[in-house]
């Protein structure tokens, strides 16, 4: 998406470990119209589905899905980020891997928000390794939905995740998809 891309080279900095910063517009102050028109995107991609609910994390997950739900006219649920584990059998729980912080944590979703009756379309805002991708993939196995569908605002195509996880058959398309960065000359290089 060419003017996600843009605002990518304007506003986004690289930073070592591989991490793009996107402060900017998506992660720490937010740009409504671009989101807005990010959340068009998705729904034009994937106008040959039908969905029951929007899925993503917390928290920068959310203000990118929000649209998408709100367009679609269906619920947006979230997975919470939690420092204690599944004890009551009311949750569904995974364990992520944190790209940016370098840890591990449990994300946790009431049993109440998805089931079995439930299409969804997962959104979330980077795909690097997968490990993200994979504890909402494994909730909605827990919940025995159906995922119709995975949207990723910036895709980094030189890590693994997105490989792995399409060629395990998931459907995942990427907004802004990047080869190449480096923190010493803020070079960004978009797949073409
Ligand atoms: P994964 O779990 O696929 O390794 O990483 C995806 C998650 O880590 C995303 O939800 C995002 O929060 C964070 N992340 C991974 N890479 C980046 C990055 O380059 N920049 C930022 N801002 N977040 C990232």
């Amino acid at each position: 998406m060419k003017l996600l891309e843009d605002k990518i080279k304007k506003l986004g900095h690289v930073k070592e470990g591989d991490v793009l910063k996107v402060d900017a517009f998506l992660n720490h102050q937010i740009d409504p119209v671009l989101l807005d028109k990010m959340a068009d995107e998705f729904i034009k991609i994937y106008s040959d589905k039908k969905f029951t609910k929007v899925f993503t994390i917390e928290t920068s997950g959310i203000a990118i899905a929000y649209p998408v739900a709100q367009k679609l006219g269906i619920p947006l649920v979230f997975a919470k980020k939690s420092e204690s584990i599944n004890i009551d059998g009311e949750l569904y729980s995974s364990k992520v891997i944190s790209y940016t912080h370098f840890r591990e944590f449990n994300v946790i979703v009431s049993k109440k928000f998805l089931s079995e009756n439930d299409d969804v379309l997962i959104i979330d805002d980077f795909l690097a390794n997968g490990s993200a991708l994979r504890g909402l993939l494994s909730i909605c196995k827990q919940a025995n939905v159906k995922v119709e569908g995975i949207g990723i605002a910036i895709e980094k195509h030189f890590q693994k995740g997105g490989q792995e996880l399409r060629s395990e058959g998931y459907r995942i398309e990427s907004l802004a998809m990047i080869d190449k960065i480096d923190a010493k000359t803020n070079t960004i290089v978009f797949h073409k």
